[in-house]
């Protein structure tokens, strides 16, 4: 049986990665793995469409999340974090271990946040150093418009804005530069398409200045350490060989596939999804929806952990459920990285198959049926573009 992943991280990872990993192992002072970050830093530049450096740490995820807080702020500083899902809390999680004063917003799980009620506690809570956001996120699978509210709050507020991009990135627009965000942290077993343990931080120049007069602990994740060490494509340590070497060929994919079209691709597969899912009679959780991953809820008669093992021992799928109060009452169908349209309906069918086993009713094909509209609707657009495996 195949093994299927529509999870949203570990992603699936391009043939041609796994290869370029599975190669004898280099030093990584050798003038070969030098030119392998010289390439890494620069397509992750483009990815994150920036001029400004964008580190490498070796670590999953939250470690580039725990890196921003311990590099920009200091003891006793305020911050704002939106706590619009499990990934959102965790900002406040990681502020409130390091002595940093979190100001909560919060938001009913599987919404977001408005522009409004960020620019109302910041006028409410005078002093705060940074806002922390998330743009898609994941346990509730809704998107925040962190570029209108970047802009909102720098328009007032010579502050820092934080950006969990870590289902985003390589998913969703993301215009650092031109949206003036501070920070972006991204994890690589999520739209970069490679397994889990390396994770990056873009900075801005405003950031740049915090992290020098920030005063909370750190060492291994200092980023003024990661700054020097990046001026030269190097590491402060010993970098995790392996996956930047897929990672280099992962980022070449997707600079020749251009992110414009990545950005697109995204849109359309996950557009297929809601459509399916709608059209069998499921009710989605959430919105505005992630491009990267689709939250729908459990119908009623059917039991979730019935429905995941019968998935995931007929066709070999594993999608992820709900997470805290949401658990069992969600399940979340990942499209983020390296998918196609034929995974889609695969899918989707496969939702069908196992809704049916279930004794839900619904008219056999619905589902297949509107995916297929969705990307017959695209078919001109997406014609001459380029697919990820065509690349060398
Ligand atoms: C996966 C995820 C994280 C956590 O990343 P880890 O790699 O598990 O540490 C944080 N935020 C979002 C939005 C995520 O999807």
């Amino acid at each position: 049986m195949k093994k299927r992943l529509f999870t949203p991280g570990p992603t699936p990872i391009p043939e041609s990665v796994m290869l370029a990993m599975a190669e004898p192992i280099i030093h990584h002072r050798n003038p070969e793995f030098v030119e392998v970050l010289k390439s890494v830093n620069e397509n992750l530049r483009y990815l994150f469409q920036t001029k400004n450096p964008v580190l490498t740490l070796t670590s999953s995820g939250t470690g580039a999340m725990e890196a921003s807080v311990a590099n920009l702020l200091s003891p006793g500083d305020k911050a704002i974090f939106v706590n619009l899902g499990k990934f959102g809390e965790r900002w406040g999680e990681i502020m409130k271990a390091y002595g940093v004063e979190p100001v909560e917003i919060k938001v009913e799980w599987g919404t977001a946040p408005s522009t409004q009620i960020v620019l109302d506690t910041l006028k409410r809570n005078p002093g705060v150093k940074a806002v922390f956001l998330t743009q898609s996120e994941t346990s509730t699978g809704v998107f925040t418009n962190i570029k209108e509210i970047a802009a909102a709050v720098h328009k007032e507020y010579d502050i820092a804005v934080v950006v969990d991009g870590i289902t985003s990135v390589g998913c969703h627009e993301m215009r650092f530069d031109e949206w003036g965000l501070d920070v972006v942290v991204t994890g690589s077993q999520k739209g970069l398409m490679i397994p889990p343990g390396l994770a990056f931080v873009a900075v801005s120049d405003r950031a740049k200045k915090m992290i020098e007069t920030s005063k909370l602990p750190k060492f291994y994740f200092s980023l003024k350490k990661a700054l020097k060490s990046y001026a030269n494509d190097d590491t402060p340590f010993t970098p995790a060989i392996t996956l930047a070497i897929g990672l280099e060929k992962a980022l070449r994919m997707i600079r020749e596939e251009t992110v414009e079209h990545i950005w697109f691709h995204h849109k359309v597969l996950s557009e297929a999804v809601r459509n399916g899912s709608k059209a069998i009679g499921l009710k989605l959780f959430g919105s505005p929806a992630s491009h990267a991953v689709t939250a729908v809820n459990v119908p009623e008669g059917v039991e979730y952990s019935k429905f995941n093992k019968l998935l995931k021992q007929k066709y070999g799928i594993t999608t992820a459920g709900g997470q805290e109060h949401l658990k069992g009452k969600i399940f979340r169908v990942s499209h983020l990285g390296y998918y196609d349209e034929v995974d889609i309906v695969g899918v989707v069918a496969a939702l069908e198959w196992t809704l049916h086993d279930l004794d839900f009713k619904f008219e056999p094909g619905s589902g297949v049926t509107a995916v297929q509209k969705t990307f017959a609707e695209y078919t001109k657009e997406t014609a001459d573009a380029p697919r990820l495996e065509a690349v060398k």
